[in-house]
């Protein structure tokens, strides 16, 4: 071990995300991050088009989150939470609850997005069964959904490319509706709802509940459709007794161009989870907020209590950090600041979509994607875009970008244009 470089050291040793340790991918090594610049230790800066997988909206080695996070250090890093509360938690529930949709009154918080998912569907099983209904116990949910990687989390996740080849039988059986096909700027088609309605008619006395991602489907396809489903969805809800969950956990805190993605439908859900973007990237945090009635109906249950209780739940650090970064988003014209970002990926893009190996190129908010016909070779491109200075990661057939928030309009239009070569220079090999 003593002989190998720390590059080395990593690829033998060390897991990264979704990876094999027998032939993992080639990894690089960041000094430093600051803004919008992420620093590789040989010097060589990439311009950061990822956000760190949505979180960092704000950039990196943000003077004000940096701060909260110090002082913050000085009073506590981390108190538990049964029993004891603290100023961080107090604040940020305040705030998170003004920000969210008006139904909701209680707030749990929770180590990550996976774990945020994981309580939502823990309390509308506790929700049902404080009903006497202990049979609906199940999740309805459509494909190309993405809900994290733990256990339950992954049992709603895109049956196909998401872990059910793997996990196969080990994984509850969920009941899987089709993918939304209208897009998010076409006419609306009642006909996509169709087979939600056929699902739950047949097998609501099982359902505890519908979760999905609102508006854009993130990790299970980058898919944008139409707001007119979420009103469709909620009124199915409502008409066969059934919890509406949203997973804001990618499309929260700006990235779609609302706040959160629920407000392009005007539908609020009975319990919502967010993460990711909460503490600016900074750290891990999460909360599932819910409704005044369902979290009462779970306390008068036979139970009495809900049943869910982390380590580290409210870390006081996570909190101050998160109550700083949403107070800088409220404090600014983030709207219009996303739709210049919106505008500019529209514009950048653009000339991709004619290419005959594009499937589609579209834009909501933040969030640039170009989709093509085969999947992408990752080592090669990931190597490609950081030798032209940038940061884009891709997956399967998809090459998108979701920078950070601060990213300026030159930072932007070099980020676009070396993508866009790229993926012209990919014509030469297809
Ligand atoms: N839900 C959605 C919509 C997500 O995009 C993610 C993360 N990609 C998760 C849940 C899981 O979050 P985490 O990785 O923090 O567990």
């Amino acid at each position: 071990m003593a002989n190998l470089t720390d590059l080395q050291f990593d690829q033998q040793h060390i897991w990264h995300p979704y990876t094999s340790m027998t032939q993992p991918l080639p990894t690089f090594k960041v000094k430093r991050a600051q803004g919008v610049m992420i620093e590789l230790e040989d010097g060589h800066q990439l311009i950061d088009g990822m956000s760190s997988w949505w979180c960092a909206i704000h950039g990196y080695n943000h003077p004000e989150l940096n701060q909260a996070v110090t002082d913050q250090l000085q009073q506590m890093s981390h108190i538990m939470f049964g029993g004891l509360t603290h100023d961080p938690a107090i604040q940020l529930a305040k705030l998170l609850l003004k920000i969210t949709p008006p139904s909701l009154d209680k707030i749990f918080f929770a180590d990550s997005g996976s774990v945020a998912v994981e309580v939502a569907l823990k309390m509308a099983v506790q929700y049902w069964a404080s009903l006497h209904q202990p049979n609906k116990t199940n999740f309805v949910t459509p494909r190309s959904g993405y809900h994290g990687d733990t256990w339950n989390a992954m049992s709603v996740c895109d049956p196909v490319t998401g872990m059910h080849q793997i996990f196969g039988s080990s994984l509850p059986n969920r009941f899987f509706v089709p993918a939304p096909q209208v897009g998010f700027y076409d006419a609306w088609d009642q006909s996509d709802i169709e087979e939600l309605e056929m699902t739950l008619s047949k097998q609501h006395e099982n359902i505890a509940g519908l979760i999905l991602e609102p508006i854009v489907q993130g990790a299970g396809g980058m898919r944008f459709y139409h707001p007119e489903y979420l009103r469709q969805a909620k009124l199915l809800c409502e008409k066969y007794n059934i919890l509406l969950i949203f997973d804001e956990i990618a499309t929260g805190f700006g990235r779609t161009g609302k706040l959160f993605a629920w407000e392009w439908a005007e539908v609020e859900p009975d319990i919502m989870c967010i993460g990711k973007g909460l503490t600016g990237g900074y750290m891990t945090l999460s909360a599932t907020l819910t409704t005044k009635h369902i979290a009462e109906t779970i306390s008068q249950g036979e139970a009495g209590v809900f049943m869910h209780g982390p380590t580290f739940m409210a870390n006081p650090l996570a909190c101050a950090v998160a109550l700083k970064s949403t107070q800088l988003l409220m404090q600014q014209d983030w709207a219009s600041n996303i739709q210049r970002i919106e505008q500019q990926l529209k514009l950048g893009l653009s000339s991709l979509a004619k290419l005959n190996y594009v499937q589609d190129v579209r834009v909501l908010g933040a969030i640039g994607v170009v989709e093509l016909t085969f999947n992408v070779d990752m080592k090669t491109l990931q190597q490609e875009f950081v030798r032209r200075g940038i940061w884009i990661r891709p997956f399967g057939k998809l090459v998108y970008v979701m920078p950070p928030y601060i990213i300026s309009e030159y930072e932007l239009k070099i980020l676009l244009e070396q993508m866009v070569e790229v993926v012209k220079n990919m014509g030469q090999s297809v």
